[in-house]
């Protein structure tokens, strides 16, 4: 997807979350699916603050698409009204999205579900990662007369499967689009009666599935389950495509070789805690990345503390290991917004200074290790650093519980541009005189993989440059460093 502030994207903009349900057949009673869709999604928002959408669909008339879809949160959609009037009298299937972006597209006409209609019936498709060959599949397409509405990646997927449709199976329709493209998705799609989700063959975004009143439902996180009272039923495999319509739902793997590299910065930042991505909780590994940067980073100090709020549990761990109390130090401000998007770096700045204060009381006269889950521009931990400083505390530790990010993310996280990471341009020396702390350092890729104690590979792209996906990548197409 091109990006605003130029033609040679460093980075690709999108982090989202998919929340879907289908009706089973056999079910007696059953709760209204946009209601619960909204609940899933409302439970996700975490994956996107910046457009929310739902589409319903039905098992008897493949053409029956309905479709709401709002700039902002989630409760922006429900407050346009829109959602309340879908119908949800028939059984059916209901999908949904939150979507992040950046500078660049975060107009509603970039919302998702999206949505078609083919010879065949409706389509409706909501994607969570990144198409890294999406540009030169768009102008394939486009010569063939495909038309485009959005800037998005996501569309170019839609357009592969209703090229399909007319000829396929909708099931075989999406396995041809899969195939085609490279990079990461967690997908969801309704077309033919179906509700058809799928994970890229490493598995990069997370994708699981669960069960509850007369539904399936597939989600992106954990959590989205638990907070519609869904049960977990497993995770979608790496390369696997799940089929769920009104007689049951079952999986099938495609026949190309996979390989999990799950990506590591779900579990040190991007999902909520309370999830658990693959059979790995996400707060027992941040906690375990705190307690193993204590043990490969040991600091005298007499107070340890996170940022809120992602960096918490890390700080949890680093207290337990270490018997260094843990305490509050700083105090957030929920209500200033995403520093991190902000366009310029002054603005981000002014945010970041509003974002958090310094709790005088607590730190006055101490020795204070400050942990955060990671460091990207600096932005943050140098402003976090000056504060404690002036509210007293006597030295300031940082420690980061996870490698230091050089590289950026083409499979849906958002890192910015090579040159932005502070990690990329600094060494430790040089970054801890930048940072002002008075000790520095961050896990290391080893530290962080035994905390995440899998049994499965992860990408560790942003922290090592090496990528799982094997086609070339936007910067060395372009040439763009
Ligand atoms: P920075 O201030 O640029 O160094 O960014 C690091 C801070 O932003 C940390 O407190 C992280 O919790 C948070 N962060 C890291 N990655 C992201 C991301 N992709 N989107 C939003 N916030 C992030």
């Amino acid at each position: 997807m091109p990006d605003s502030r130029g033609p040679l994207p460093d980075k690709l903009h999108e982090e989202c979350g998919v929340f879907a349900v289908c009706a089973k057949g056999n079910a007696e009673s059953r709760k209204n699916p946009v209601e619960l869709v909204l609940g899933g999604l409302t439970a996700l928002q975490h994956r996107g603050q910046e457009s929310a959408g739902i589409a319903l669909g039905g098992f008897e008339d493949p053409d029956r698409l309905e479709l709401a879809r709002a700039a902002g949160l989630v409760t922006s959609l429900i407050e346009t009204g829109e959602p309340a009037r879908l119908s949800s009298g028939e059984a059916g299937i209901a999908l949904g999205h939150v979507r992040y972006s950046t500078t660049g597209g975060s107009g509603i006409e970039n919302a998702q579900p999206l949505v078609g209609h083919s010879r065949k019936g409706a389509v409706a498709l909501a994607h969570n990662g990144n198409l890294v060959n999406s540009a030169i599949l768009r102008e394939l397409l486009e010569d063939g007369g495909s038309l485009f509405r959005t800037e998005s990646d996501s569309e170019v997927m839609l357009n592969l499967i209703a090229r399909s449709l007319p000829k396929k199976s909708a099931l075989e329709a999406v396995r041809d689009a899969i195939r085609t493209v490279q990079g990461s998705y967690a997908l969801v799609v309704m077309t033919g009666g179906m509700l058809i989700a799928a994970r890229d063959k490493n598995g990069i975004r997370p994708l699981c599935v669960g069960e509850t009143d007369g539904y399936w439902v597939v989600s992106s996180e954990t959590c989205a389950l638990d907070a519609v009272g869904a049960a977990f039923l497993r995770d979608v495999q790496p390369g696997e495509i799940v089929v769920a319509d009104r007689d049951g739902i079952s999986g099938s793997n495609r026949e190309e070789k996979t390989e999990t590299r799950t990506c590591s910065f779900e579990y040190i930042y991007f999902a909520r805690p309370d999830s658990v991505i693959d059979g790995i909780g996400v707060y027992g590994a941040r906690v375990r990345s705190g307690r193993k940067l204590f043990q490969e980073a040991p600091v005298e100090a007499d107070l340890v503390s996170g940022v809120p709020d992602s960096g918490i549990p890390a700080a949890a761990g680093f207290s337990e290991a270490s018997g260094i109390p843990y305490g509050m130090a700083l105090v957030k401000n929920r209500y200033v917004g995403r520093s991190f998007i902000a366009p310029d770096q002054e603005d981000r700045e002014r945010r970041v200074a509003l974002k958090h204060n310094a709790l005088k009381e607590a730190v006055y006269g101490k020795r204070i290790v400050l942990i955060d889950d990671s460091i990207v521009r600096g932005t943050t931990m140098r402003s976090l650093v000056a504060k404690l400083r002036g509210a007293g505390a006597t030295e300031v530790h940082i420690r980061i519980a996870a490698p230091p990010v050089a590289y950026p993310c083409y499979f849906g996280i958002d890192t910015p541009y090579r040159s932005e990471l502070i990690s990329n341009r600094y060494e430790i020396g040089e970054l801890t005189k930048q940072i002002d702390a008075d000790s520095m350092a961050f896990l290391s890729i080893d530290g962080l993989m035994e905390a995440l104690a899998g049994t499965s590979r992860f990408c560790t792209g942003c922290f090592a440059g090496v990528y799982p996906v094997g086609a070339p990548l936007p910067t060395e197409v372009e040439g763009h460093v």
